[in-house]
């Protein structure tokens, strides 16, 4: 029980990555609010958890709202007190080049990536500074976070910008005992990347099996896909480190993929 009585907020946790580290927390003794723009999903996703035998609530949250945000904070802190873990995670993609890119769809990526992950940063820290109890954020980069492939200049463009915060967060939630990482994962198959897989093959006019086996997996050491669990086991780690010798860094999971 590495997070007995820990109270966590992890958005994008009615699927995929979030999902998983939302389960494993749970298992470690965290009670954890399932953040989603997908309210029936993050539900499911919680009344799972419960089933096992852990404590979850679903927070119907877009992270891109401020409002929406607040609501959510104030909804879990009502119930279960001060949050001492965020998990910033909840992401989406978009497939176009530059040339193609409108302006509303380079904005609403960085609305949910940056901003999603500024206004949950900021309700996190105006809970955790007051409390004294300190506490911890991480933030779902990825190996974009780090390089860029082809179609996906907006997403790598905020995931990116999320190394920023984080090292800003670093330095100033120091003195209230607020640790933050970032966790970049390579391509797991979840929905935001079975999405993906018709959408690269047509734009860049290979088969789908090309653009797993050549797009996707190629750079890795063993042609495997990252899973959901490699990268929760992360995510349990760098929240259940004691000190702040791990702060402002990130965690690259990806069999390879990118080597720092
Ligand atoms: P997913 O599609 O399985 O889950 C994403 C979740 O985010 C969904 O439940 C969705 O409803 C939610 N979401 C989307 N917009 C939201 C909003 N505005 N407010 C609240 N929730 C919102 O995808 P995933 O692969 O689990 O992705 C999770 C994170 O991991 C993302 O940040 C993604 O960029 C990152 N990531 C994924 C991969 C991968 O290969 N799957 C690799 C690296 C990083």
């Amino acid at each position: 029980m590495q997070l007995k009585d820990k109270i966590a907020v992890i958005t994008g946790a009615a699927s995929g990555i979030g999902l998983e580290i939302a389960r494993q927390y749970a298992r470690e003794g965290a009670r954890v609010g399932i953040a989603d723009l997908a309210a029936d999903k993050a539900e499911s996703a919680a009344a799972e958890i419960r089933t096992t035998g852990g404590q979850a609530m679903a927070l119907a949250m877009d992270v891109s709202d401020e409002a929406s945000v607040q609501a959510g904070f104030d909804t879990i802190t009502a119930a279960w007190g001060v949050p001492d873990i965020l998990v910033s995670n909840a992401g989406v993609q978009h497939i176009d080049p530059i040339d193609a890119l409108s302006l509303a769809n380079w904005k609403r990526m960085l609305a949910i990536h940056l901003d999603g992950a500024f206004l949950t940063t900021r309700a996190f820290v105006r809970g955790a500074y007051p409390a004294g109890k300190g506490g911890c954020v991480i933030y779902t980069g990825s190996v974009h976070s780090h390089e860029a492939s082809l179609l996906k200049a907006p997403y790598i463009t905020a995931k990116h910008g999320l190394l920023g915060l984080c090292r800003a967060l670093a330095k100033e939630g120091a003195s209230h005992g607020v640790r933050t990482n970032v966790i970049s994962p390579g391509f797991v198959l979840t929905p935001l990347v079975e999405r993906q897989i018709p959408e690269q093959a047509k734009e860049l006019n290979i088969s789908e099996a090309d653009v797993v086996k050549n797009v996707m997996l190629k750079h890795t050491v063993d042609g495997e896909f990252t899973t959901t669990d490699d990268v929760a086991r992360v995510a349990v780690f760098l929240a259940a480190f004691p000190t702040a010798a791990l702060t402002g860094q990130t965690v690259v999971v990806s069999h390879g993929w990118h080597m720092q």
